[in-house]
């Protein structure tokens, strides 16, 4: 067996903690030393805002790179009465296998619960619990290409209590530097999106299908889709939204399973398990094809309808 060096040692140790903290934990519990208790008020302070990543050394934000919602495929724009020419996702066209592979099958957070109430986990239960996968999700070398050329993975971020979440592809050459999903040009418009709903970044969740950077910002394959599903659904169950949107095809078709391209899938409301799902396009796609930004404001006020949201008038 291969010895592992202290600098692969020290990397992935580095990458945990990073991701941790932007899990929301701020301290780890100290270890009890023989014949000492532990005492609990050094337990994982849960609840305090999670920490911003740090730039490395010699590493600023490479705004100037695309990021890969930047490069995204175009969605071709529906016409009217014509179903969108967008084609199916792959992983689509494979419907995951939902995953059994989790330690703790069984558990609470295991990747196939029957939904809790939404009123049954508090945010300090929410915070620890997204902590363990984020963990096992920092660790994860299921995906042996995209484990081997990421710099972070990229977990998710946001309020642990949210009626809404965003769902999005994959990360890009931004998000793997920074180890945040949508910080590149697209998240930058997703953050106007939000505005223009009255909402900000902390108010919901943002997350994505996959949690690695495909290299050069290429379309998850149907089997990495599969891998990363579990740490998806045992996302969902923590965080127990009422509302998801879906950001894109890919997001849209692998979450609902589904092969209908997005231009059919937008403007109404899909169920996923307890959650009310709509589906929009891409940031990404926005940026590239800017008439498509009234449609994606349409379902935007659909969502906000439904979710009882008043917007100011103009
Ligand atoms: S994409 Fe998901 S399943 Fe694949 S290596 Fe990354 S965390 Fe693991």
């Amino acid at each position: 067996m291969s010895e592992i060096s202290h600098e692969q040692v020290r990397r992935i140790i580095l990458q945990r903690l990073e991701s941790l903290a932007r899990a929301g934990v701020t301290g780890l519990p100290r270890l009890s030393r023989p014949g000492e208790a532990s005492r609990p008020g050094e337990a994982i302070r849960e609840g305090e805002a999670p920490a911003e990543p740090a730039p490395r050394p010699g590493e600023a934000s490479r705004e100037g790179e695309a990021s890969r919602e930047g490069e995204a495929p175009a969605e071709p724009a529906p016409r009217p009465g014509e179903a969108s020419r967008s084609h199916a996702h792959p992983a689509a066209r494979h419907p995951p296998v939902r995953a059994s592979r989790t330690a703790t099958t069984g558990s609470l957070f295991s990747p196939e619960p029957a939904m809790p109430r939404r009123e049954s986990l508090s945010r300090e239960e929410r915070v620890t619990a997204l902590a363990q996968v984020c963990g096992e999700v920092a660790a994860c070398q299921r995906c042996t290409e995209l484990a081997a050329t990421r710099t972070h993975t990229v977990f998710g971020v946001g309020n642990p209590l949210p009626r809404l979440v965003f769902l999005g592809e994959a990360p890009g050459a931004d998000e793997d530097a920074q180890g945040e999903p949508f910080v590149g040009r697209a998240g930058q418009l997703l953050n106007k999106i939000l505005d223009a709903c009255t909402l900000r970044r902390e108010d919901v969740y943002i997350l994505n299908i996959l949690k690695c950077r495909p290299p050069g910002n290429r379309t998850p394959t149907p089997h990495e889709a599969e891998n990363c599903r579990e740490y998806l659904l045992r996302q969902l169950a923590i965080l127990q939204p009422e509302f998801l949107c879906c950001l894109g095809a890919v997001a849209a078709q692998c979450l609902l399973e589904t092969t209908t391209p997005i231009g059919q899938l937008r403007g109404r409301f899909h169920q996923f398990q307890d959650i009310r799902v709509m589906a929009t396009y891409h940031p990404a796609y926005l940026l590239r094809n800017p008439g498509a930004k009234r449609a994606t404001w349409d379902d935007m006020k659909m969502l906000l309808r439904e979710m009882g949201i008043e917007l100011p008038p103009r």
